[in-house]
């Protein structure tokens, strides 16, 4: 039995890495999200009067493949996944995307998402396109042997597409550093060759950098910073509450806490935690790394649980961080909501009836694409580590991302100003400007 193969230790972490991964995602979320997203787009092409030809370059994908993954099981027997990669646009660079493993991943969603990763590219400014891939499987189901086995063969059927010029995969929901160090093997045995910058989000051992972990939260802060500058904001003292407490929620309220601003407010999927003169984050990370989650947090500390977790999103805040899912601010709770900064390190948490309200309201919002976009960013910086086959160190990375960050907000608050729109349809015409300039230059070819 393939389970009973014994994995350096290492991988039997992240084994069980790859487990605690494993997570549902609504796909009417999904897509709702991606209609706003949409909407967004059509808003700032209409600001910026763009032909129907130039909006038809952009906004369609350039290269959808669908494959047949024939894989091996344990018992024998040999089942067959269907599997994508879609490639947006390809203009400012090769395409970058992760790669999701769900057993509700079609093509439409797959076109989605590369379509928002091109803006997000963009917005930046790193020298890649849009792009994203998805096997519809629920790994789950898996041996761990088959899932390597499912990767492998994913990665091999597409073996043209990808390629460190031309389209540089990355984790995505259910995958891991694991399934990206089986990409890279697989990648770089089919070119005699080792080459680690094919995919990035891989382990420190393998190529991985330096501040990935952190990265998107750390991007969010330096966010949040400007943001607070142009506002006349004290951070010190400032009043935050973030919805999710994963990946990017813990370090979010980890980093902003080191920034002297009080935590009143946090949550996960077991509940919401509140304390008006601020929780402890240090201890609440580690009860999540205890325990797996917030579940009992009241019980630890002098945090008060609160009766309806989604009131955290109402709270009385300077700043509200939403870092866990799509839609939770529509029209119903947006009249509500009191923070005068929003800071998106979850995609599409607003509606565009939501946005609308906020926007009424003269609440101050860091769009996603610009404020979670510190994880890709990141993933460049692997990417053209593993070029140069030289290594940075955590301090030189996040003093790069700080660059990239600062630069890419105020490109996006000086268009937000120039045209009288709010920092999303800001943030858009940012990365269109970029993208359609990049398409004009290079022109048709045949
Ligand atoms: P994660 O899986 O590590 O954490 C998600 C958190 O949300 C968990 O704490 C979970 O318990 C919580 N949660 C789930 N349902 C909830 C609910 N109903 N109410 C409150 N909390 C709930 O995920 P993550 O990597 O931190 O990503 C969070 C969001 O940020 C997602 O929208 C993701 O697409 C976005 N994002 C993450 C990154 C990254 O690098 N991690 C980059 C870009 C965007």
């Amino acid at each position: 039995m393939e389970k009973s193969v014994h994995y350096p230790e290492s991988i039997q972490k992240n084994e069980k890495l790859y487990e605690a991964l494993i997570h549902e995602i609504s796909k009417d979320e999904k897509s709702s999200a991606f209609d706003n997203a949409l909407k967004q787009f059509d808003r700032a092409a209409r600001t910026l009067k763009l032909t129907d030809n130039q909006i038809a370059v952009i906004k369609e994908p350039r290269r959808v493949t669908e494959v047949k993954l024939p894989v091996r099981m344990d018992d024998g027997t040999i089942k067959i996944f269907k599997g994508y990669r879609v490639h947006h646009n390809l203009a400012r660079g090769p395409a970058k995307g992760g790669v999701r493993f769900h057993q509700d991943v079609n093509v439409e969603e797959v076109k989605a998402l590369s379509f928002w990763m091109t803006f997000k590219c963009a917005v930046v400014n790193i020298p890649f396109g849009g792009g994203k891939g998805g096997v519809v499987v629920d790994p789950r189901k898996l041996s761990y042997g088959e899932l390597e086995r499912l990767a492998r063969r994913y990665f091999a059927e597409m073996i043209d597409l990808f390629g460190p010029d031309r389209d540089v995969p990355a984790p995505d929901v259910n995958t891991n550093q694991q399934v990206m160090a089986w990409f890279m093997d697989t990648y770089s045995m089919h070119m005699q060759n080792y080459v680690p910058a094919v995919v990035t989000g891989k382990p420190l051992d393998l190529g991985g950098s330096q501040g990935r972990v952190s990265a998107t939260a750390q991007g969010m802060a330096f966010c949040v910073h400007r943001a607070a500058a142009h506002l006349n904001m004290q951070l010190k003292g400032a009043k935050v509450a973030i919805q999710g407490f994963g990946n990017a929620g813990s370090f979010a309220a980890k980093l902003l806490s080191e920034d002297g601003c009080i935590i009143q407010a946090i949550s996960d999927v077991d509940g919401a935690f509140y304390s008006e003169k601020g929780l402890d984050i240090e201890a609440a990370i580690k009860h999540v790394q205890r325990s797996g989650s917030l579940k009992d947090f009241h019980k630890a500390s002098e945090a008060q649980k609160m009766s309806e977790p989604m009131d955290l999103l109402e709270l009385p805040v300077d700043i509200l961080i939403p870092a866990a899912l799509e839609n939770q601010i529509t029209q119903d709770n947006a009249e509500r909501v009191k923070a005068k900064m929003i800071a998106e390190c979850a995609n599409g948490p607003l509606t565009t009836e939501a946005d609308d309200i906020m926007e009424r309201k003269g609440t101050f919002i860091i769009p996603d694409i610009l404020c979670n976009a510190g994880g890709v960013t990141v993933s460049y910086f692997e990417w053209v580590q593993n070029r140069m086959g030289y290594y940075w160190n955590e301090k030189h990375i996040f003093e790069e991302l700080k660059r990239y960050m600062d630069d890419a907000f105020d490109a996006v608050l000086q268009a937000s100003l120039d045209y009288q729109v709010p920092m999303r349809t800001a943030a858009f015409i940012v990365a269109i400007q970029r993208v359609t300039k990049a398409a004009e230059l290079r022109g048709l070819y045949a």
